[in-house]
Formats: structure tokens, C-alpha cells, sequence
């Protein structure tokens, strides 16, 4: 398989059709898989932390969440097919287990905001196969529940809405032990299936501005994306260029 090292982080060369074809290849595996979806500001964390940019290489699958992954890839002369984002990538996934073939497990969010997600997906998939769901702030103890839950529900697809650093951690440290097929850190995806939070129109998408409406939205998270043009700097004179033959 391609894949791109974009300041560290080896980006899998796949379009949306291809990472989820790659999903469904893990599902019929007996072993658990881990899929990360990165965007710029990620890549920045794990360009300056060591530890968890192997965390996030350890990943079965990585796909360019952000579209600013996606232009650092034409920096680097790899150009990626598309962004392929996790919210996206999910629910075409969820769509194509809709007749109830796969188990699902929603892990994260604030409480409450679980249950509306799965409201909702149920309200647009009736006969989908959710097993188990639990918010996203514990203690020792509430993760100790947690875990023996997803243990119990052996879930095809877990949902693990942590935010990053947090649920890529969570997933390294924990894939082995819960009998889930297919892990996925998704952010704030169950934010948007619940309705708790609107994903930018898709002119803006298209336009490769949902930062720009995110950032209207949640003005909170001005200070977080100043990493965006540290990022494009990076890339532009630490960043390997691909030559000829040269991709991992
Ligand atoms: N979250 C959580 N537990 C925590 C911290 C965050 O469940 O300890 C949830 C939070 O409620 C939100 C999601 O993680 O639903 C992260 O959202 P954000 O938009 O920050 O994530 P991103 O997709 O940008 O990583």
C-alpha cells in the first residue's frame, strides 16, 4: 500500500472508495484494526511529539482528514487522490452495514449526545445493529465499565469520539483487548450525527473551507488553528519531497 509521510505521518494514497473498501477488507478479519483521520493540526501535534506520531503510524488505515493534508501532499510532489473525511468515511460506512449485518458501538461526546446520534441514525436506518453506546468523560473507574462493556457487546465497529490526541491514545492503547473488528477516531462525528454541532455546508467543503465555517462557528477554536499556516510553512521547508520511486 502507498502511503505519503506528510512531517512524519504516513498518510495512506487512498480516495474515499478505496478507504472504504479497506474497511470492509478489516471487517472480514479476526484481527482488531485501527483507522486515524488526521487533519493538518494533528500532524502538527504529532510533528512535535514524537511518541504520538508513532501512535497515529501504528494505524491500519490514515486518511487525510483535512484539506490542508491534502495540499501538503502536492507540496511534496505525492499528490493525494481526495480528503477523505472521517465523518464522511463513517457514514458511508454506517450506510453500508444499514441492513444490520455489523454491530456498532458509539463511544465519546458530552452525555446524551450518544443517544441522540443513534436516535437519529436509527430514524434514517431503521434495522441498523447498535450494540452499546457510552459519553466520552470518565475516571478510572467509569473507564474500567467501559471497557468491560465493549468487552461484553464485542462490537464490529467501534466509534471512538475522544477528540485527538485522546482517542488515538485510547485506541493504541486499547484495540487488542476489547473484541472490536474495526476501531475508528473520529472526533467530533458524533457531534454532527446527533445534531449538536452542523457540518459546514458543502460549498464551503468544496471550496475547501470548512475550517473557515468551523472557525465562524466554534470561534473558540481560533488559538487551535493558528497550527494551519505553521503547518503549510513546515510542510513547505521541512517537509521530504517525493522523488521518483521514492514512496513508503
Ligand atoms: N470529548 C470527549 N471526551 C473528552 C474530550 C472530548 O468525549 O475527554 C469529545 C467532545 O465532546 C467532542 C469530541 O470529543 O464530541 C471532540 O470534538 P472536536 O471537535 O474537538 O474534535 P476534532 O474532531 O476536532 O478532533
Amino acid at each position: 500500500m502507498n502511503k505519503i509521510d506528510i512531517l512524519g505521518v504516513l498518510v495512506d494514497h487512498v480516495d474515499m472508495a478505496g478507504a472504504l473498501a479497506r474497511l470492509q477488507g478489516f471487517l472480514n478479519e479476526d484481527t482488531a484494526h485501527a483507522v486515524f483521520t488526521p487533519n493538518s493540526e494533528i500532524i502538527m501535534v504529532a510533528h512535535k511529539d514524537p511518541e504520538f506520531c508513532k501512535t497515529l503510524n501504528s494505524g491500519d488505515l490514515i486518511v487525510a482528514d483535512g484539506i490542508g493534508v491534502v495540499y501538503a501532499s502536492k507540496i511534496l510532489k505525492a499528490p493525494l487522490p481526495e480528503r477523505v473525511a472521517g465523518f464522511d468515511l463513517s457514514s458511508k460506512l454506517i450506510e453500508s452495514v444499514k441492513d444490520g449485518s455489523r454491530s456498532l458501538y458509539f463511544f465519546g461526546g458530552k452525555p446524551g449526545v450518544a443517544e441522540l446520534a443513534i436516535q437519529n441514525l436509527k430514524e434514517q436506518y431503521p434495522d441498523l445493529c447498535v450494540c452499546g453506546f457510552s459519553d466520552g468523560y470518565f475516571d478510572e473507574a467509569k473507564e474500567k465499565q467501559i471497557i468491560e462493556d465493549i468487552k461484553t457487546k464485542k462490537p464490529d465497529i467501534l466509534f471512538v469520539c475522544l477528540g485527538a490526541p485522546k482517542q488515538e491514545k485510547w485506541i493504541a492503547d486499547h484495540k487488542d483487548e476489547l473484541g472490536a473488528k474495526l476501531l475508528l477516531g473520529v472526533g467530533g462525528s458524533l457531534d454532527v450525527w446527533a445534531g449538536t454541532v452542523e457540518r459546514a455546508p458543502e460549498k464551503y467543503q468544496k471550496a475547501g473551507l470548512e475550517w473557515f465555517y468551523r472557525l465562524m462557528k466554534q470561534p473558540s477554536r481560533f488559538f487551535r488553528m493558528l497550527s494551519l499556516p505553521k503547518f503549510g510553512l513546515t510542510v513547505l521547508f521541512k517537509g521530504k519531497r517525493v522523488k521518483k520511486g521514492d514512496r513508503v
